[in-house]
């Protein structure tokens, strides 16, 4: 029999997602390890999988459940323990892995858990890729191997180590200079996987390291998604400690969020910005990001006369863009950034070495070094809106709004170059609801362009 999937798990592009209790049961979880394991079986790949997984509470039972699913068909897994998700996807290259698993709900709350799946390629599945394993997933019985020939679970405690000295070696970084510069770093984990890799990191960067949180035992003490209105507590470490700077990772050490030397979180629209500068004004290329990006990137980019590409929404989508470019840097506004010369997946741990870098070579205070960089707000909402009027949803905008370029690769995004202001509308591909967000250098502006997309949209229904 085909797995059954209960109607309350999240079956997406990244993955299966859902709350853990009726939903995520290790039951289902082997069985989702066990169909993955047959399914790159059949797509002809060998050799062993890597299982990683962040601190939540429920991952020792979900990691050992995909550990048995893939025993069970017959294939061997590594298992790299407590580690961040990039270093699960490094672990998949070094070990010329058939795939991989992180068992990780990445930003959401300690009561969610997640399989995120990984190609060998050492990067998630693509849309086409996932679409085959969904197929696969909901109508092959995979199957079991006899009681000779069951997958062996080794481990591999090194993942980490390999990580941060990938890191050390990467050419962007000057690490003598950082040591000299001895800076002080504000450090948040949120009791998340970072607390195994981040702080011995900053240290080895030479820098002298204030914490909270570093507990990898997955009890979150606030919301875990970076954003600027979870880090207080940060910020008044920031402040008591005297910091140069705050940083702060999500419970899976993709996204990196800033915090300024005053104590003031910032967020996470610098941090693509700040570690594409470093890359940029040294090795001038294609960088790629997403549609919803903030525009600074923009900025960062035409300052050292490198093109600037947009993707659809979607960390894979990015990724495959950069292959498909040849960029030098790519990444999300959300703290997610991509440095192809160590992989193509998003890593804070290399966000925090570049963002140190640019701050160390500015020689001044970190908010004086930011603000190098063009300020903008960004304004995001939600209303619901039927599927099938989209087109002429985005007529209606595109008559109404006359801006200077349009984009339909992911929604519509509208773009206004002198005034330099953006709206990006974007379907959800789940509900019926659509996303409306702006960007200018005034909020007033960026305000008004959802209010208008808003009232466009109302009048299309
Ligand atoms: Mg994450």
């Amino acid at each position: 029999m085909p797995l059954r999937l209960p109607d309350d798990l999240m079956v997406s592009v990244s993955g299966v997602r859902g709350r853990v209790g009726p939903s995520m049961t290790p039951e289902l979880i082997a069985g989702v390890a066990a169909a993955f394991g047959s399914w790159l079986l059949d797509e002809g790949q060998d050799g062993p999988v890597i299982m990683g997984r962040d601190s939540r509470t429920s991952g020792p039972m979900l990691g050992r459940a995909v550990l048995a699913g893939f025993q069970s068909v017959g294939v061997d897994v590594i298992d790299v323990g407590i580690v961040p998700t990039p270093t699960v996807l490094l672990a998949v290259d070094h070990h010329g892995a058939a795939g991989g698993i992180a068992v990780t709900a990445s930003h959401n709350p300690a009561e969610w858990n997640a399989l995120k799946l990984i190609s060998s390629e050492g990067m998630f599945l693509d849309g086409e890729a996932s679409l085959a394993f969904r197929e696969y997933l909901t109508t092959q019985d995979p199957e079991r191997a006899p009681w000779d020939e069951l997958g062996e679970v080794t481990s591999d405690p090194s993942a980490v180590d390999r990580h941060v000295g990938a890191i050390l070696e990467l050419p962007q970084l000057d690490v003598e200079r950082l040591e000299r510069r001895k800076l002080k770093v504000a450090l948040d984990c949120v009791r998340g996987a970072g607390g195994v890799i981040m702080p011995r990191l900053l240290e080895d960067l030479g820098c002298e390291v204030v914490s909270i949180h570093t507990e990898p035992d997955g009890f979150f003490p606030r919301d875990p998604e970076p954003t600027a209105e979870h880090l207080a507590e940060l910020g008044e470490l920031v402040r008591e400690s005297g910091a140069d700077i705050g940083l702060a990772v999500d419970p899976d050490v993709d996204r990196l969020s800033l915090v300024d030397e005053k104590g003031t979180p910032l967020g996470e629209d610098l941090t693509l910005a700040l570690a594409a500068a470093v890359v940029l004004r040294e090795t001038p290329g294609p960088l790629v990001t997403n549609l919803s990006t903030s525009r600074v990137v923009e900025d960062v980019a035409d300052a050292y006369e490198s093109p600037l590409v947009r993707a659809p929404v979607g960390e894979i989508n990015v990724a495959r863009r950069m292959q498909v470019e040849d960029a030098v840097i790519g990444g999300e506004g959300n703290g997610g950034v991509i440095l192809p010369n160590l992989h193509l997946t998003r890593d804070a741990p290399v966000a925090a070495a570049l963002v140190l870098q640019y701050l160390c070579d500015a020689e001044t205070t970190f908010s004086r070094a930011a603000a190098d960089w063009p300020s903008y707000a960004i304004v995001k909402t939600k209303v619901s809106f039927p599927r099938e009027q989209l087109e002429g949803a985005y007529t209606a905008l595109v008559e109404d709004l006359d801006a200077d370029t349009e984009d339909r690769t992911d929604g519509l995004r509208l773009a206004w170059a002198k005034e330099r202001a953006w709206l990006h509308v974007r379907p959800s591909g789940t509900e019926p609801i659509v996303r409306l967000i702006a960007e200018a250098p005034e909020a007033e502006r960026a305000e008004a362009l959802v209010a208008r997309a808003d009232e466009l949209l109302k009048g299309v229904v």
